[in-house]
């Protein structure tokens, strides 16, 4: 099967692999109907961290081709969206609904989705089927909800965005986005988008963001404080991983509000006293996107969202090269790559 390799920093190369196996009971091999890039693929692409020859992608959606003998819950053939860790969806830590810390957790990226086919682990734990064989139209925002939306989500929730709640969203990636999105499906009354470029500022409004703020940093907190009379927004999502943007989310948030963070940290050290005096309630890390795929496969599969909307560029497997460079240089928000 063809997979990709990231041999080093900038260099994406797609080759011939041999095709996955069923190595425990508990697996499943999927075909993928398509894959993505995400944002967090570029920081070893840029050489923010380290990276030899490893195989990518994390998000993944497809057809069940083969099981072991110990799955019960997806048959050959289901069509079924994951999410980046498998987790078994049974033990303690994943009955509390974080399944990104599962006691048995395997981390997708290290098999690596953008490739032809994947083995999944804990095919019952990880895999969720949809009703029945989507819709082409539909294979976006199914791609979606495997990191992308159900992380958007997942911070939203953390914000405890939800009626009567003005919500800031700092960073206009797919993720802050369809935090947006997710602000708006859970009730909130304001959402504020913190974007400086005009395409994804529409996209962010057709998303629901009732303002857009463009400035970055304390100019940033200052605009989210002239909004709210002086006093920061309920909720906030931090979706870049940044000093600078989480030092705006929690300088955003008021006193007893929330902020979600779900941007991937990177030298990122909140000074102690600023945090004390802050009083603001800080949740985030990797979603549990698994606790959130049901009821977003449903919503897709019902077009009640839309969140596929934040592929802007769909490229073959073959060219993922062309894809990662297009990220990379933000003439694309996000990358769908068909398989
Ligand atoms: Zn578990």
């Amino acid at each position: 099967m063809r997979q990709v390799v990231m041999h080093g920093p900038g260099n994406v190369q797609v080759e011939q692999r041999q095709d996955p196996k069923i190595i425990e009971p508990t697996d499943a091999i999927i075909r993928l109907s398509a894959t993505c890039i995400c944002g967090s693929d570029l920081w070893p692409y840029r050489g923010a961290e380290p990276v030899d020859h490893q195989v990518m992608g994390h998000e993944y959606v497809g057809v069940v081709e083969q099981i072991g003998d110990d799955v019960h819950t997806v048959e050959v053939g289901d069509f079924v969206v994951g999410s980046f860790w498998a987790s078994d969806n049974t033990c303690e830590i994943c009955r509390a609904g974080y399944q990104a810390y599962c006691v048995h957790r395997v981390l997708m990226g290290t098999i690596g989705t953008q490739a032809e086919r994947a083995r999944v682990p804990l095919a019952d734990g990880t895999l969720v089927a949809t009703p029945g064989m989507p819709d082409p139209s539909l294979i976006p925002s199914l791609m979606a909800a495997s990191d992308v939306l159900g992380t958007g989500w997942f911070a939203a929730v953390a914000a405890e965005a939800g009626p009567g709640k003005t919500v800031a969203v700092v960073g206009d990636g797919a993720v802050g986005l369809l935090g947006v999105l997710a602000a708006k499906q859970l009730g909130a009354e304001r959402i504020i988008a913190v974007s400086r470029h005009a395409d994804r500022q529409a996209l962010a409004r057709e998303f629901g963001a009732t303002d857009i703020v463009e400035e970055r940093g304390d100019a940033g907190v200052a605009r989210v404080k002239d909004l709210t009379d002086g006093l920061g927004a309920h909720s906030v999502i931090e979706a870049v991983g940044t000093q600078e943007a989480m030092m705006q989310a929690i300088r955003s948030t008021r006193p007893g509000g929330h902020v979600g963070f779900v941007g991937v940290s990177h030298d990122v050290a909140i000074p102690g006293d600023e945090l004390f005096m802050a009083g603001v309630h800080l949740h985030g890390g990797p979603a549990p996107v698994r606790r959130f795929l049901p009821e977003l496969v449903q919503l897709i599969w019902d077009r009640k969202i839309d969140p596929g909307k934040v592929f802007d560029l769909t490229l073959p497997l073959d060219r993922a090269a062309e894809g990662y460079r297009a990220m990379d240089e933000r003439t694309a928000v996000k990358v769908l790559l068909t398989v």
